[in-house]
C-alpha cells in the first residue's frame, strides 16, 4: 500500500457512514493541482546537482491551502499528496478557515551545507512562487526544514511578489514569525495526550512513554509530557533509540541534542535499543513523532501500548489500525493529535496580515483553547456515533469541506 492509498482507505471509510455520493467522494479525493519542478543547484564541490520539489494543493474550498514543506530522501509525489490530502482534514477538523496543500524536495537536508540548503530552497521558490501566496497557499516547516529555511523561502518570495511575511509560517520570531510556533506541534501533542488520559481514566504519573522521533514536535512533545509527570523510558531519532526504564533526563537529552546539530547520537546515559524495538517497548503510551508507515501489520500485534498518539502524519497503515481497534488499544489521529502546528501557523498568519503581534502567553492561551474544543468535538463524536476517534475526526473533517465545497458550488 502506498501513502496516499491509506489515506483514501480512511477518508473511505469514514464517508461509508456519511450521506455522500460516489461523485462528491471523487470531487473530495482528487487533489486540486500537482506540480513537480526541477531543483538544480551547484554543489559546494562544483558539480551540478538536479533534485525533484514537489506541491499538492489538495483542496480549498474552506480557504487558502495550507501545509508543510519536507526535506527527505524519501520525498515522492504520493507521498506530498498523501500529507497533502491530510491537511484538508486536519484544517477542518481544528476550523481554520483553510484548505490543504504540501510539499517536498527529495533530499537529504543532513547532507547538504547551509549555503546549499538555502540554494535549494531559492531555486524551489523560483519554480513555485506563481502558485504559493498568502492568501492561496501558504507552506510552513515540516520534517527536514525549519525556521532559516522559511526565512529563505520568505526572501526569495518577496523578489517576486513584494513584501509579503504572510506567504509562509513557521519563521524565525525574529522575522515576522510567531512566539510558540516552533514549540507549537508538540506543544499540542502533550495537551491532546493529557486530555485522552483523562477521558480514559488513567494517571500521567503511571503513564510511560515511549516516543519515537526527537526532532521539533518529538523533543517538545518530550519535554510537555515530563513535565506533565509523565515517565518518559524511551526516546529515539535517526541515531537509534535510547531506553531507561526508571525513567530519561529529557532534559539532558535537549541539551545533548542541542550541542551535537539536533541529533542524540553519542548520548550515553541510557540503554541502547533500535528504532523497532522501541514501538514494542513495555509501555502505556505511544507516540511516533518521525516518519510515516512504521505501524505495519507486521509489528501491530506486539505492540504494547494501550494508547498511541500519532505525533508524527500517516504513522499507520490501516492494517495495523484494523488490529489496534480489534485490541481495543486507543489511537488519538495524526490529523487532530499533530493539529497544534497548523494551528499556530494560522495565528502567525493572521497576525502578519494584521501587521500585530501577540506575546507567548496569548499564543498559548488561544492554542490550548482552541485544540480543547477540537478535541471536545472529536471525542464526542467517536461516542455518539460508537466510532474510532480516526474515524470521528474524518467524520467532522469531511464533513466540514463537503458542505463548503456544496455551499461554494463548482461552476
Ligand atoms: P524534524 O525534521 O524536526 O525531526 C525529525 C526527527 O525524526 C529527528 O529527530 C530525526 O532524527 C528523526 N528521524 C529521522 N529518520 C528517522 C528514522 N528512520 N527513525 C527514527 N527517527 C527518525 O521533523 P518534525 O518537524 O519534528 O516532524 C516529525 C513528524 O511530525 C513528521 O511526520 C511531520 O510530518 C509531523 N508534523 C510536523 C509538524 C511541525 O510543525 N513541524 C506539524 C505537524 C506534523
Amino acid at each position: 500500500m502506498r501513502s496516499f492509498d491509506a489515506t483514501s482507505f480512511y477518508f473511505n471509510r469514514a464517508a461509508d457512514m456519511m450521506d455522500l455520493s460516489d461523485n462528491i467522494r471523487r470531487l473530495l479525493v482528487t487533489p486540486k493541482r500537482e506540480v513537480q519542478v526541477q531543483v538544480a543547484v551547484e554543489r559546494d564541490n562544483g558539480e551540478i546537482h538536479t533534485y525533484l520539489g514537489y506541491r499538492v494543493q489538495h483542496d480549498d474550498s474552506r480557504g487558502p491551502m495550507k501545509g508543510g514543506l519536507r526535506y527527505h530522501a524519501d520525498v515522492d509525489l504520493d507521498e506530498v499528496r498523501s500529507l497533502a490530502a491530510l491537511m484538508t482534514w486536519k484544517t477542518a477538523v481544528v476550523n481554520l478557515p483553510y484548505g490543504g496543500a504540501k510539499g517536498g524536495i527529495a533530499v537529504n537536508p543532513a547532507l547538504l551545507s547551509l549555503r546549499e540548503l538555502e540554494q535549494i530552497t531559492r531555486k524551489f521558490v523560483d519554480g513555485i512562487h506563481d502558485l504559493i501566496g498568502p492568501d492561496m497557499d501558504i507552506p510552513a516547516p515540516d520534517m527536514g526544514t525549519n525556521g532559516e529555511v522559511m526565512a529563505w523561502f520568505m526572501n526569495q518570495y518577496a523578489k517576486y511578489h513584494g513584501f509579503s511575511p504572510a506567504c509562509v509560517t513557521g519563521k524565525p520570531v525574529e522575522l515576522y514569525g510567531l512566539p510558540g510556533r516552533e514549540e507549537a506541534t508538540g506543544r499540542g501533542v502533550g495537551i491532546f495526550t493529557v486530555k485522552l488520559l483523562s477521558r480514559l481514566g488513567r494517571k500521567p504519573a503511571e503513564t510511560r512513554v515511549a516516543l519515537q522521533g526527537f526532532g521539533n514536535v518529538g523533543s517538545h512533545a518530550a519535554k510537555f509530557l515530563s513535565e506533565a509527570d509523565m515517565k518518559v523510558v524511551a526516546i529515539s531519532d535517526a541515531s537509534g533509540g535510547y531506553y531507561r526504564p526508571g525513567g530519561l533526563d529529557v532534559a539532558g537529552m535537549l541539551k545533548h541534542a542541542r550541542e551535537h546539530r539536533g541529533s542524540l547520537a553519542g548520548y550515553a546515559e541510557a540503554e541502547k535499543v533500535t528504532n523497532e524495538e522501541l514501538l514494542r517497548l513495555d509501555v502505556e503510551l505511544l507516540i511516533p513523532a518521525a516518519l510515516g508507515g512504521v505501524l505495519t501489520k507486521n509489528n501491530a500485534a506486539d505492540i504494547k501500548a494501550g494508547v498511541i498518539v500519532e505525533a508524527a502524519n500517516s504513522p499507520t497503515w490501516p492494517e495495523a489500525d484494523a488490529i489496534f481497534d480489534e485490541r481495543g488499544i486507543v489511537v488519538l489521529p495524526d490529523i487532530l493529535a499533530n493539529a497544534g502546528g497548523v494551528t499556530a501557523s494560522y495565528f502567525e498568519w493572521v497576525q502578519n496580515k494584521q501587521h500585530y503581534s501577540w506575546g507567548l502567553n496569548r499564543v498559548r492561551q488561544e492554542l490550548d483553547r482552541a485544540l480543547a474544543d477540537s478535541f471536545e468535538a472529536v471525542w464526542e463524536l467517536a461516542v455518539s456515533r460508537k466510532v474510532s476517534l480516526r474515524t470521528a475526526a474524518y467524520i467532522l473533517g469531511i464533513g466540514r469541506v463537503g458542505r463548503a465545497t456544496i455551499l461554494g458550488g463548482i461552476a
